[in-house]
């Protein structure tokens, strides 16, 4: 890790698409260290949210700072070269084995050029075994070892899940986005990746960012929860103060 975990700061911010307001003055903190969840019904703009903080859309306004650095207008690579790594909603791999998966999460840390790397020089050959080293590590500690020289294709939901939140931490962020991460899961499988989670805040030290549907898992996990609905932030505390909200109630039940 390069840095320590810093403060993501999410001011009024608002995106627009034609017609429609997705985001809307919505503002929240993600402290350094912390399990901060994003929740809210289908359509309320949660994921339309991390496209922000990713860089993938840009907010018609607002800001949002990061370690006191303004993120808006950077594009992904950048975002992502601060610390900040994300995972989408829908599982999005690249053919081919966990290792090479995971090796691409390693790609914006290479040091050694193209030519070097393609000559198989000296350096540059320590660097990429220095690098699958960490890759298999990380691969361990989300329990997929086992599969790092398989292809991705035939694994489980689960475990291809696990993949892309490996080649996430590949990266060594300070502050992890999870989209959803339990969606398609059964319970089992919800319980283990709630841990999962657990542990790579406990001993990686970063935050996470989490987009959750199970109310369940946010009580269990979440130091703070933001609560979005038709793009509106509606509430946002304690997991046990914003259950008791009677707006987060309301728009819960009313769908
Ligand atoms: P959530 O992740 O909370 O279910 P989204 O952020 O995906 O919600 O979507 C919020 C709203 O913005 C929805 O009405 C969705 O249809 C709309 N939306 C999201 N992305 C786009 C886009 N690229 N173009 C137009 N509308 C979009
Ligand atoms: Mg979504």
């Amino acid at each position: 890790m390069t840095a320590a975990a810093a403060e993501l700061r999410v001011e009024g911010v608002t995106v627009r698409f034609a017609g429609l307001t997705a985001l809307d003055e919505v503002s929240f903190t993600v402290a350094p260290g912390s399990i901060h969840a994003l929740i809210g019904p289908n359509g309320a703009g949660k994921s339309t949210c991390f496209n922000v903080l990713s860089g993938v859309y840009r907010a018609t306004g607002g800001s949002v700072r990061y370690d006191g650095r303004e993120l808006t207008g950077l594009p992904p690579h950048r975002i992502a070269g601060l610390g900040i790594a994300r995972t989408f909603q829908n599982i999005v791999l690249t053919a081919g084995t966990v290792a090479d998966n995971l090796m691409l999460g390693r790609h914006g840390l290479t040091t050694a050029g193209f030519t070097s790397t393609a000559l198989r020089l000296p350096k540059a050959v320590r660097e990429q075994r220095r690098h699958r080293q960490r890759a298999y590590e990380i691969a361990d500690f989300l329990g997929i070892a086992a599969h790092f020289d398989q292809p991705v294709g035939p694994l489980s939901y689960g475990d291809r899940k696990r993949v892309e939140i490996a080649r996430a931490l590949c990266m060594e962020p300070r502050l992890l986005l999870l989209d959803e991460p339990v969606a398609g899961m059964n319970p089992t499988e919800r319980l283990a990746m709630a841990a999962t989670v657990a542990a790579v805040r406990a001993e990686l030290g970063i935050s996470i960012l989490i987009v959750e549907h199970d109310m369940g898992m946010v009580m269990r996990l979440a130091d703070a929860v933001t609560v979005l609905d038709f793009g509106r932030r509606i509430a946002d505390g304690t997991p046990e103060s914003v259950q008791r909200d009677p707006e987060v109630i309301a728009a819960y039940l009313g769908r």
